[in-house]
């Protein structure tokens, strides 16, 4: 969350005095009002308010009608709820390496393509987009789908669609560390009705509450509940107003922070596939080494910290997916995926051979949104110093 305030508050106000939390006690809800103004955003032609992304990417997975026997692949850096969806849908997630814009290697994601794959889940992982033309082209050539996962990567986009609306279908996480926030939140967007019906039945525990089930073409089926609120739609509504200046602030400052250190030699900037469509809520430093890169790490950091390590990032790296890599796949043996895999499964050590690295080379600068252009300047100055220090 980069901002919030009196409006956010105002809006809240509104929903509580009007006394409807209730998503479904208003034909034009908050929620309902949302969730076209977030498909519009997207360019997607549905949307749904979910209690999470996690949600989102489970819906997302269920609407595509994902289950027991499928592979559904992901890569190895990424927040390690894009690991659970596919279990909890009973499908079985396959790790694929990433190379050096941090996100799906394409190379890695066709060699782990089985005759069990059934999706693919690109992750924009801190707002930098995938390349999503060959993962598509991929996806097209195996008769794959694809679910983007774009909990970090609101408003960003690829070839000039936005992130979310490229592949079947679209996650978005409105948690307290994303680009907006209420607090915890998220949202799926498709543009294929069947998706969206079927995401709909499942987060609505099977089609609890929602208005008229004649509509619907498929039947309803037994599901969960991940409705979102009026609270949490408001406070959204208000978010999305601020996304483009938000991203705007972001983009400038990488920019700068690009321009200046342009010249340096000990580094170089991590590649994006798409700089227009990049949220820039990260600049990736990538050096020669790990060592270069803690050298650096230690310097810059000396006097209060600007820069971190992607390769200490916690449940963002395969390495540190405990449940999944020991395949405990859910919370009763008769569910787990794992045991209703047609074949064992297997996660062999150097699966991902170049995560590691990749990440242990990179530093990564997080951009603000509050900084003055003197204030990006003084942090490019010290990116510079620490970059001196260390050498080549
Ligand atoms: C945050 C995040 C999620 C999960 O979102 P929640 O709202 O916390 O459930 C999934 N994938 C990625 C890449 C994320 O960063």
């Amino acid at each position: 969350m980069y901002e919030i305030g009196e409006e956010e508050v105002q809006a809240v106000r509104r929903v509580i005095e009007s006394g409807k939390l209730f998503r479904y006690w208003s034909e034009e809800s908050e929620a309902a009002q949302f969730e076209r103004e977030w498909a519009a955003k997207i360019g997607a032609a549905h949307g749904i308010l979910m209690t999470s992304g996690t949600a989102a990417l489970i819906c997302g997975l269920v609407g595509l009608g994902i289950g027991p026997g499928d592979e559904v692949i992901i890569p190895s850096y990424t927040f390690i709820s894009t690991a659970l969806a596919p279990l909890a849908v009973g499908a079985i997630p396959i790790i694929a390496d990433i190379d050096e814009s941090l996100t799906l290697d394409p190379r890695d994601l066709e060699a782990k393509i089985t005759p069990r794959t059934k999706a693919i889940i690109p992750v924009h992982i801190n707002g930098l987009p995938c390349a999503m033309d060959t993962v598509m082209a991929i996806a097209r050539t195996h008769q794959l789908r694809v679910l983007e996962d774009a909990c970090q990567a609101d408003g960003g986009s690829y070839g000039g669609q936005r992130l979310g609306s490229i592949g079947d279908a679209g996650a978005f996480s409105f948690n307290y560390f994303k680009i907006i926030s209420c607090g915890e939140g998220g949202a799926m967007v498709t543009s294929d009705a069947k998706v969206h019906e079927r995401a709909l039945v499942y987060h609505d525990g099977g089609g609890s509450f929602f208005r008229d089930f004649s509509e619907l073409k498929t039947p309803v089926f037994a599901g969960s509940n991940f409705r979102g609120n009026e609270i949490l739609a408001s406070i959204l509504r208000v978010q999305l107003q601020r996304l483009d200046n938000i991203l705007a602030a972001l983009r400038a400052e990488k920019r700068l922070l690009m321009e200046e250190l342009a010249h340096e030699k000990s580094f170089v900037f991590n590649p994006v596939n798409d700089r227009e469509g990049d949220c820039s809520t990260m600049l990736g430093l990538l050096f020669d080494s790990e060592s270069s890169a803690r050298a650096f790490l230690q310097e810059i950091n000396k006097d209060g910290p600007v820069a971190n390590s992607p390769r200490d990032s916690g449940r963002h790296i395969f390495v540190n997916w405990e449940a999944i890599l020991e395949q405990r796949g859910a919370h009763h043996p008769g569910l787990d995926p794992y045991r209703m895999a047609p074949e064992p499964v297997a996660y062999p050590q150097g699966m991902c051979p170049n995560t590691l690295s990749i990440l242990g080379r990179t530093v990564s600068i997080a951009t603000s949104i509050h900084r003055s252009k003197e204030e990006t300047q003084q942090l490019a100055a010290r990116i510079k110093h620490a970059a001196n220090l260390i050498g080549s």
